[in-house]
């Protein structure tokens, strides 16, 4: 049977990398029946936002969704369309694979890593207070009163916020996703040492998860230690869980460990369903022009498939993309040692090179 999957092009180079990826899932013999959906500057067009009701209803029905890199509108009022999504659907996981592949310009050639970061709590959950303001005032006197250190009056306030359940929900995850995906290790990430209550509470909560999985070793790190293990020792880690600041640090510390935009793929995951996208921007300047690498979103419809339990044809999609791009024959021009090598090919050829690759 098909599945069902709300496709949403989005922006730029959004509709061209989305095909590329689609031909490729679809070349895999999975079937799909694709639910066409428009998202930001194309929606904001066509429907008069740049997150419409009926995209958002799409992605509730079918439970799952992939899209394109959308553009932010200049200027004020605009609903996020990334937050928008996440909190629509109470997408609570961000999930960030960062491989390094040869062939990819990195740094780092030993890096294999899947950051989980916490995606709706911690001090990204929206609670602030500004300076000088009669609500900053109310909650400084508020803790003031109960709180042996004291706040200055003048303080700008942002809360950080952590629940048992937000901890147990994203830390459950990063050992679900562990077992299903042959993992080895879990590593939780943290400030426990510091924030004891908050971060505390965090780590506590890990390490019970932890035992409901024996077979998955767990450790935990301080986040500024695991920063700096990072650029040591990729190769001794393997699954990483945090918060959702260290998340949002980290994530993009590892995708630039594995040479930048043009091959992270990245998903956010929720009870009620997920929507796959990869980390880089609409790139305007390439719209159009049959250039941009589709590395990144052909990726993400792999992690796509795993996440539909399609765990061979995922794997398919890794390996053929990684030997296009070890090849590095019909690759696009930023995978050219040169980038004006004009054996360069397009989006679409280098579709074709990895479809013929599976
Ligand atoms: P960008 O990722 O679009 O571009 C950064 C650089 O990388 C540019 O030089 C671009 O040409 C290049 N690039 C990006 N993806 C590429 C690809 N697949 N192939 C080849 N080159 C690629 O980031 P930006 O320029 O900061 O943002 C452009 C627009 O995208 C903005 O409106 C921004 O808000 C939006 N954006 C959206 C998302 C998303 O939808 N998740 C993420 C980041 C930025």
């Amino acid at each position: 049977m098909a599945y069902n999957v709300t496709l949403m092009p989005g922006d730029g180079i959004g509709p061209e990398v989305v095909e590329a990826m689609r031909r490729v899932l679809e070349a895999t013999g999975i079937e799909f029946a694709w639910d066409y959906q428009d998202l930001g500057m194309v929606a904001q067009e066509k429907q008069g936002s740049t997150l419409p009701d009926a995209t958002i209803a799409s992605v509730r029905r079918n439970k799952v969704g992939i899209k394109g890199p959308t553009t932010t509108p200049v200027g004020t009022g605009f609903r996020s369309v990334n937050v928008g999504l996440r909190q629509a659907l109470n997408l609570y996981a961000n999930l960030r694979p960062a491989k390094t592949y040869k062939g990819v310009r990195a740094n780092f050639d030993n890096v294999d890593l899947i950051v989980v970061r916490e995606n709706l709590e911690d001090t990204y959950a929206g609670v602030e207070f500004d300076t000088g303001t009669p609500e900053a005032g109310r909650v400084i006197k508020a803790i003031n009163a109960d709180s042996a250190k004291q706040i200055a009056d003048d303080a700008a306030i942002t809360i950080k916020m952590i629940t048992p359940e937000g901890c147990r929900r994203i830390v459950k995850f990063a050992f679900e996703y562990a077992r299903q995906n042959k993992r080895k290790l879990v590593t939780a990430v943290h400030k426990a040492n510091i924030m004891k209550y908050t971060d505390g509470l965090f780590l506590h909560v890990a390490q019970e998860v932890a035992q409901e999985y024996p077979e998955i070793e767990f450790n935990d790190r301080i986040v500024d230690n695991m920063c700096m293990q990072l650029v040591q020792k990729p190769d001794l880690y393997d699954v990483l869980v945090m918060p959702n600041l260290y998340g949002d640090i980290l994530s993009d510390l590892c995708s630039g460990m594995i040479g930048g935009l043009g091959v992270a793929p990245g998903a956010n995951i929720g009870a009620d369903g997920a929507v796959f996208e990869p980390i880089h921007g609409s790139a305007p300047k390439y719209a159009g022009q049959n250039v941009a690498n589709p590395t990144a979103e052909i990726l993400t419809g792999a992690l796509m498939l795993r996440h539909l339990g399609e765990i061979d044809a995922a794997e398919r999609v890794e390996a053929a993309t990684a030997a296009v791009i070890a090849e590095g024959k019909d690759v696009t021009y930023d995978l050219k040692p040169n980038r004006d090598d004009p054996t360069a090919v397009g989006t679409d050829k280098m579709a074709d090179a990895i479809i013929k690759a599976l």
